[in-house]
């Protein structure tokens, strides 16, 4: 005889209340005789209408899944693409100022005379 599996114990067959219960279904967790297990590659279940509705779950599941991936990649793409727009500005900021300064002695001794007394203080110039 076949040994019933735990989650079916003691339960007796929903069609054949004479027959010991062996599995569950999957899908409704009905107990089933061995005659009454409809059997599938992913477990076993009473009736095709509820091995569809659990592959229509599933089918769902994936999708929503697929989905979400799809969503985060798209967020990530969307953090690089902002972080690039910073860094290029920055490098046209910081470009600009070098530019202006090298173009501009005057302004770079101005820069150099205003920015001296916090120089010394953190002292890099003495
Ligand atoms: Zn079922
Ligand atoms: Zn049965």
């Amino acid at each position: 005889m076949e040994q019933p599996l735990p989650t079916a114990k003691g339960s007796k067959c929903l069609n054949h209340p004479d027959e010991e219960a062996v599995t569950r279904c999957k899908s409704c967790r009905k107990p089933l005789c061995v005659q009454c297990s409809l059997r599938k590659p992913d477990g076993t279940y009473c009736s095709e209408a509820c091995w569809n509705k659990v592959k229509q779950h599933q089918a769902r599941w994936a999708q929503d899944k697929a989905k979400a991936a799809e969503f985060e990649k798209n967020e990530a793409a969307a953090r690089w693409r902002a972080r690039l727009v910073w860094f290029v500005i920055f490098l046209a900021l910081v470009g600009g100022a070098a530019y202006y300064l090298h173009t501009h002695p005057a302004a770079l001794e101005k820069l150099t005379q205003a920015l001296a007394p916090l120089l010394k203080k953190i002292g890099l110039q003495r």
